[in-house]
């Protein structure tokens, strides 16, 4: 049985990140979405919100053979407690490769044993990043095709309680 990671901080998820997730789930026997949580690392949603939206969105695909989970410090350390054999990554434009090629090589030098393989994104999605989404809907954009619905309610619901805090 292979069994697949696909790691990042899906903050929040989008429909760029479903696509690689849906197309690992046609190819590997189980795939684990695996949501890090990096206290350095500012995010919108709290690790258990991410988690339970993707738990949601994941859910209603209805794919069978996808979990959620979620893991602290190195991608490598949990992916061999999970008895994962590779870590699946999407790759959009020019600027995501100089960073995933120095993080897949790093992996590689920690666990030789394992494998990154990269998935190129959907054209429709190349420019899509949670960063770009959060930034619609802050400025009362039309994110429609790029979040699920569920995504943009959680969302709407975020910045209203950002706002009411400032
Ligand atoms: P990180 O903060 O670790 O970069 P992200 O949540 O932004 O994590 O992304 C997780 C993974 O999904 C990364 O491999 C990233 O390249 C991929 N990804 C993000 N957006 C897209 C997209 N629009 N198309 C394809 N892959 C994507």
């Amino acid at each position: 049985m292979t069994t697949a990671i696909c790691p990042g901080s899906f903050d929040p998820v989008t429909n760029g990140h479903l696509d690689i997730i849906t197309r690992a789930a046609g190819i590997f026997d189980e795939v684990i979405v695996a949501v890090g949580n990096n206290p350095d690392k500012k995010t919108l949603f709290t690790i258990e919100e991410r988690v339970a939206l993707l738990k949601k969105v994941i859910d209603d695909t209805g794919l069978k053979n996808v979990r959620v989970d979620y893991f602290e410090g190195l991608q490598v350390n949990y992916a061999r407690a999970q008895k994962a054999q590779v870590i699946v990554k999407g790759l959009r434009a020019l600027s995501d490769f100089e960073y995933e090629f120095q993080m897949a090589l790093t992996n590689k030098k920690l666990a030789p044993e394992l494998e990154t393989m990269f998935m190129m994104t959907e054209h429709k999605y190349a420019f899509l990043s949670s960063s770009l989404v959060k930034q619609i809907v802050l400025f009362g954009g039309n994110p429609e095709g790029l979040i699920p619905p569920v995504v943009f309610e959680s969302l709407q619901a975020k910045m209203a309680e950002v706002r009411e805090r400032v």
